[in-house]
């Protein structure tokens, strides 16, 4: 069993026994198959297996392979999960299905002018930085509430929830609950958390996506 459809297969196994043992409804937990540094050759079988949903972390790598899969494969809901500059709103709009990354207003208005130009209206998550780490993307929690009511209100981007990654150094679960806690005062129903090694973890908090990526393809090299 060391096939990456052995261990996508795996991974689903894992966050359907998590699902029936926090009580949630089978298949209400959304897997996203973190494809970042792993070429089309390797995503291929994931997708021959039956497997849509996937996500990337850069942009340009993302323009680079998933049109062509596409065209192979009908019915691929790609998600972008790293940092987005509002220069690249053009191409993350055009090249992806929901965005988990608006941390910041300057972001949010520029992809929904995107959106606007190319008549695509993008769910949306909102990042918190639920770690106050200095060197993550986020917004702070304390500015959370009224993020989303700007961006839903004012700058009229579709926000349907949450996405965090906690501190490396820390245990997930107390970073869960805060991003649980928030989405739930803010009426928002879909929560993005939870990596290998914790989204067994994060389903018992409410994650409705699960981000992972090694637990399926392997170890990233970034050489
Ligand atoms: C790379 C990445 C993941 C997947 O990480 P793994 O530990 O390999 O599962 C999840 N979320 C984000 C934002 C990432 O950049």
């Amino acid at each position: 069993m060391n096939t990456a459809t052995d261990r996508l297969a795996n991974v689903m196994n894992d966050i359907r026994a998590a699902e029936t043992e926090h009580s949630r409804p089978t298949g209400s937990v959304t897997l996203i198959a973190v494809s970042k540094t792993f070429d089309a050759e390797a995503i291929r079988p994931a997708l021959v297996a039956g497997h849509r949903v996937f996500g990337e972390n850069r942009v340009q790598e993302a323009m680079g392979k998933w049109p062509g899969l596409r065209e192979e494969f009908d019915g691929i809901e790609l998600h972008l999960i790293g940092p987005l500059q509002s220069n690249k709103a053009k191409e993350a709009v055009q090249t992806f299905d929901v965005i988990h990354t608006v941390d910041r207003p300057k972001i949010a208005k520029a992809l929904k002018t995107e959106m606007d130009k190319q008549g695509r209206d993008l769910p949306c998550f909102i990042q918190v930085n639920t770690g106050e780490e200095p060197q993550k993307a986020g917004i702070a929690p304390k500015d959370v509430d009224a993020f989303i009511k700007d961006c839903k209100e004012n700058i009229g981007l579709a926000i349907v929830g949450l996405m965090c990654i906690p501190p490396v150094d820390e245990a997930p679960g107390e970073h869960f609950a805060l991003l649980e806690k928030i989405a739930a005062r803010n009426g928002l129903s879909q929560i993005s958390m939870g990596m290998s090694s914790d989204y067994q973890t994060a389903v018992g908090f409410g994650a409705t996506h699960v981000r992972v990526g090694s637990a399926i393809f392997g170890s990233r090299d970034y050489t």
